[in-house]
């Protein structure tokens, strides 16, 4: 079985004790019944695919360094980006200036406000960001709204790629009238030399993802997460099937790996990197191949 030597993790959640306080506040707004849908499906989840949930102390920012290192370390990950799920700019910072050469930190907030163009600027400058992850589900906006123009602008002007969740979410308060990947359409044209990553096979949207990756040089997918939003597929799909349909309309240069990591103990999830090299090694990718999705694609992105 093939190995690629040097293999980035374009994909895991930060989760420290700053974003366990953000989401704390931001469930404290909800309505009670959307509360209850939120844990009620995360633990169905986990325990559908027998796996312990997250500590209910999450550690400070350092500890949280320090343990990630270790997971790379262990399962033989070179680099690792990083992204919270809700705007903490302080732990994302020091996150990744704890071990620059290791992990790779994407900036995440409301890109409706204009101020935050001039956020992201001084992120990137001042404090290493290398990308934008976006949640319109989570923020009730859609990815082409104008108002997200200027944060896509210093996007453009600084380089880095934008990774937009779409489609069926963990999260059962998300809104899936702002989760269509077509939304891309437009941003895509009007800022092609942005990198716009569509995570977990488009989950659920994979026709659509496709499309536009058929129609748009400048859009990716990643392969993140068990993407067991296969079980909602119109037709029966398996993993297998996602990375084959794939590979066959785009090739191998679009494809990004990524595992999904977020919480301890579970840690790295080394058990999706496994699926994944077993997946391509039985699709008889060329090393070249797989050196372009496990590593290489990425690492065009956030280095180039
Ligand atoms: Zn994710």
């Amino acid at each position: 079985m093939y190995r690629p030597a040097t293999i980035t993790d374009s994909h895991i959640h930060l989760s420290t004790a700053g974003t366990a306080r953000a989401r704390r506040t931001r469930l404290s707004q909800l309505d009670e019944r959307l509360v209850e849908a939120y844990h009620g499906r995360w633990s169905r989840s986990l325990a559908s695919r027998d796996e312990q949930g997250p500590e209910t102390d999450v550690p400070d920012v350092e500890t949280v360094a320090r343990r990630w290192l270790a997971e790379l370390d262990a399962a033989g990950i070179d680099r690792a980006v990083f992204f919270p799920a809700y705007d903490a700019p302080d732990d994302l910072l020091a996150f990744i200036a704890s071990a620059p050469d290791r992990f790779v930190g994407y900036t995440t907030f409301d890109p409706t406000n204009r101020e935050n163009a001039h956020r992201l600027q001084q992120q990137v400058d001042e404090g290493g960001v290398r990308g934008l992850k976006l949640y319109p589900m989570a923020g009730h906006f859609h990815a082409d709204d104008d108002a997200c123009f200027p944060v896509y602008e210093v996007c453009a002007d600084k380089g880095i790629p934008v990774i937009i969740h779409f489609g069926i979410s963990i999260d059962a308060t998300h809104d899936l009238r702002y989760g269509n990947p077509l939304d891309l359409s437009h941003i895509a044209l009007r800022f092609p030399s942005v990198r716009w990553i569509i995570p977990h096979f488009g989950t659920g949207f994979f026709r659509e993802a496709l499309m536009l990756a058929a129609q748009y040089q400048n859009v990716y997918l990643d392969t993140s997460s068990s993407n067991n939003w296969v079980q909602y597929a119109p037709v029966p799909t398996t993993v297998a099937d996602l990375f084959r349909r794939t590979l066959d309309a785009l090739g191998s240069e679009r494809l990004i790996f990524g595992t999904d990591s977020s919480f301890f103990p579970r840690g790295f999830r080394t058990n999706i990197l496994e699926q994944q090299l077993a997946i391509c090694n039985d699709l008889n990718l060329s090393p070249a191949e797989m050196d372009n999705i496990f590593n290489d694609n990425i690492r065009r992105i956030i280095d180039g």
